[in-house]
């Protein structure tokens, strides 16, 4: 099993396996991880991204990708597919910057001292290197607003990320709906 992040979630019916120029391009660059290796990603995205985001829309970035947790989603379900990220389009550029300055962040180790484990470093570097590539290949044009808009109308008031932006106190990592991903990891 495992966990596969590519660069466009689905694909859509109008996509089918047939069509392989269309699959091939969907599939570029794709990261392929175990489940542990997708853990210790999302952690340190979150980790990283908790001191880095500044505005709403980077810190709902960090809650969606703090939804990413394997033990309430089951093993192997995360969904870190770029274009199924909550872009904002008003704030695209900055967004896209603040993304590689968290995967940046994550490679200087930001907030690693608050874990309880030391991450396989020469995998997560790999990983990161990865998920750079695929972030850098998302362009204003690539934003699906539905995908947003169907993220939040799913959040109660009282959750993440329409309840303010609570971080967690050990690890400084934004919250979402089911805890602190570092926490509960
Ligand atoms: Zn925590």
């Amino acid at each position: 099993m495992g966990v596969t992040i590519c660069f466009s979630f689905g694909g859509g019916t109008n996509h089918p396996l047939s069509d392989r120029a269309y699959w091939d391009e969907h599939m570029r660059d794709s990261l392929h991880m175990p489940n542990g290796g997708a853990a210790v990603l999302v952690n340190i995205l979150c980790l990283s991204g908790g001191r880095l985001a500044e505005t709403e829309s980077q810190k709902r970035m960090m809650v969606y990708i703090a939804e990413q947790n394997q033990n309430e989603r089951g093993l192997g379900n995360i969904v870190l597919d770029i274009d199924r990220l909550p872009w904002d389009r008003e704030h695209f550029a900055e967004d896209k910057a603040l993304m590689l300055r968290v995967i940046e962040g994550a490679r200087q180790k930001l907030g690693w001292e608050t874990l309880d484990y030391t991450p396989n470093e020469e995998f997560a570097m790999s990983y990161l290197d990865d998920f750079q590539k695929l972030i850098e290949r998302m362009t204003e044009a690539d934003i699906k607003d539905e995908y947003m808009t169907q993220w939040l109308n799913e959040c109660e008031p009282d959750q993440p990320p329409k309840c303010g932006f609570p971080l967690c106190e050990k690890h400084h990592a934004y919250i979402s709906l089911f805890g602190c991903q570092v926490c509960t990891d």
